[in-house]
């Protein structure tokens, strides 16, 4: 069998037998690294590694995230990319509720990978 057909059956095919497990804690939407990590155990690179080859594989999409300094949410996502050419983000909860600074710099603010299961691939 080739690697990814071993993944294919091993994890992958785990993972999505048990998604009603994962779906309590974690959002098919937003997968962190770290909710890999805690699933099958091991070392974060290890995750990372998993989550890069099932990106590969068709299985996850990958995504950056921004994080608002303020309030702390995600405030605007947007495909992987390591050329963002977003220069800037806006917080509309922080706009509504008048804090002040509620545009950024892209380039100052917190940025989060996160893969999302994709669609027909966990049936
Ligand atoms: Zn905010």
């Amino acid at each position: 069998m080739k690697l990814f057909e071993i993944i294919d059956k091993t994890w992958i095919g785990d993972f999505g037998r048990r998604k009603s497990d994962i779906i309590t804690s974690t959002d098919p939407d937003k997968i962190y690294v770290e909710n890999i990590r805690a699933f099958f155990g091991g070392s974060t690179r290890m995750a990372k590694f998993l989550c890069d080859l099932a990106v590969r594989t068709g299985h996850f999409t990958k995504h950056i995230g921004f994080e608002c300094p303020n309030c702390h949410s995600i405030i605007k996502t947007i495909p992987y990319t390591k050329n963002i050419k977003l220069s800037k983000v806006k917080c509309s909860l922080c706009e509504i509720r008048d804090e002040g600074d509620f545009e950024f710099d892209t380039s100052k603010v917190d940025k989060i990978v996160f893969y999302r299961l994709k669609e027909g691939s966990h049936d």
